[in-house]
């Protein structure tokens, strides 16, 4: 097992990243301090295949835990769903002392954490994260969020976790199309801060598609140290960890005028990714062979570089105006310079509207 530990003002918490470790949820939560009951959290699909063994395991540490299951999918972070949740805390009479296990993907660790940031002015908090994204991003850093119709993560909080468990077993149901999701946080995390990650992506591609436990130990363990060291820099994104937006700026307005559902996150941000890399070869940042061996990374992976149908480039530049990390008119793009160092900078429209163009699918050959 390994640990890693997130340091953020006013205490740290502690990452553990082994195979098998669901079986110990229960003792790891008593040692992380959790004391009071429990409200686990899953989603349908999630549930069936884990909550049994959790709930095992809680029971044998000594703790009462109530399930609590929501539908799958995105629109679960909704404020019906949140209402939801409070009312079975209530129900399951939930103390000051009482935790919530968020046990699934970054959906049900967004919105359940936002319920543990809140209920009782919040309660302690732990994430299991069952997704490759959830694992080496959306667990760590305690960013919790609920969509609304003006929308996505529009309301949430910072609430930090008392404890992060991760098995990588359960990476072994986890589907294709969800897996490869999260290898784009990985790459991105190679081309912001670690040529050595990214180096190990490109030669042992095989082996990590085949999910090989050893490789994923290395490749969640180096993301999750990456990002505990922004967060920990920067725990409410006031400078260093816009670093973490790589391929994030054209990649939300990919998923906002797409319809959220029609890409994954991951696929978005595979296209800002391959997006960010020819800006920095046209703003003359980056060499044009880093660009395509960024771009070649991604493809190896099964992950796209472009849309997979045409979106109006005047569009995707209004939703990128409209995140929430654009600031005061001026559009924001995170661009490496080589790989393993980024810098963040503004883009004038007519370029950032190049790289929407640019996106585009190429036209079919004849
Ligand atoms: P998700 O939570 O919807 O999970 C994807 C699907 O995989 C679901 O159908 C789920 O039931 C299934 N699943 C989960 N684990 C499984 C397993 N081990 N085996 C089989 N099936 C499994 O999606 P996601 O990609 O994990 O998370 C996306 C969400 O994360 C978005 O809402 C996004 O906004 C959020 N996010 C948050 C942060 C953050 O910092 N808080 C960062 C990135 C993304």
């Amino acid at each position: 097992m390994r640990e890693i530990t997130v340091a953020v003002p006013g205490g740290s918490y502690p990452i553990l990243i082994g195979g098998g470790l669901l079986r110990e949820v229960g003792v790891r939560l008593a040692a992380a301090g959790c004391r009071g009951s429990l409200a686990l959290v899953a989603d349908a699909g999630v549930a069936t295949l884990y909550a049994p063994a959790v709930a095992a395991s809680l029971k044998e540490a000594g703790f009462t835990s109530t399930l609590i299951e929501i539908p799958a999918g995105e629109q679960s972070k909704s404020l019906e769903c949140l209402g939801g949740l409070y009312a079975r805390f209530a129900a399951a009479g939930l103390d000051r002392r009482a935790a919530v296990v968020a046990l699934g993907g970054g959906v049900v660790g967004d919105l359940a954490g936002f319920a543990a940031a809140t209920y009782l002015r919040g309660i302690d908090f732990v994430q299991v994260p069952t997704t490759l994204l959830a694992q080496v991003d959306a667990s760590v850093g305690g960013k919790t969020a609920i969509d609304i119709p003006a929308g996505k993560n529009l309301v949430g909080a910072f609430h930090q976790p008392r404890l992060v468990l991760v098995d990588l077993q359960t990476l072994e149901t986890l589907p294709e199309p969800d897996f490869r999701s999260g290898l784009a946080e990985v790459i991105k995390y190679g081309v912001i801060a670690d040529p050595v990650l990214f180096a190990l992506l490109e030669a042992r591609r095989q082996e990590i598609l085949a999910r090989s436990e050893g490789l994923l130990a290395e490749i969640v363990s180096r993301s999750c140290e990456i990002k505990a060291e922004v967060v920990g820099a920067d725990e409410r994104e006031a400078g260093l960890r816009e670093i973490l937006n790589y391929g994030h700026t054209l990649g939300h307005a990919v998923e906002a005028v797409a319809g959220y559902g029609r890409y994954l996150h991951g696929e978005a941000v595979a296209i800002g990714m391959a997006a960010a890399a020819s800006l920095g070869v046209r703003l003359g940042l980056l060499p044009a062979e880093t660009a395509a061996r960024i771009e070649a990374l991604i493809a190896s992976f099964g992950l796209p570089e472009r849309l997979r149908e045409p979106l109006d480039p005047d569009a995707l530049l209004a939703a990128m105006h409209r995140d929430k990390k654009a600031r005061a008119g001026s559009l924001r793009f995170v661009l490496a310079r080589t790989l393993g160092a980024v810098i963040v900078t503004e883009v004038p429209d007519e370029l950032a509207r190049a790289a929407a163009v640019a996106v585009q699918p190429r036209p079919p050959t004849e």
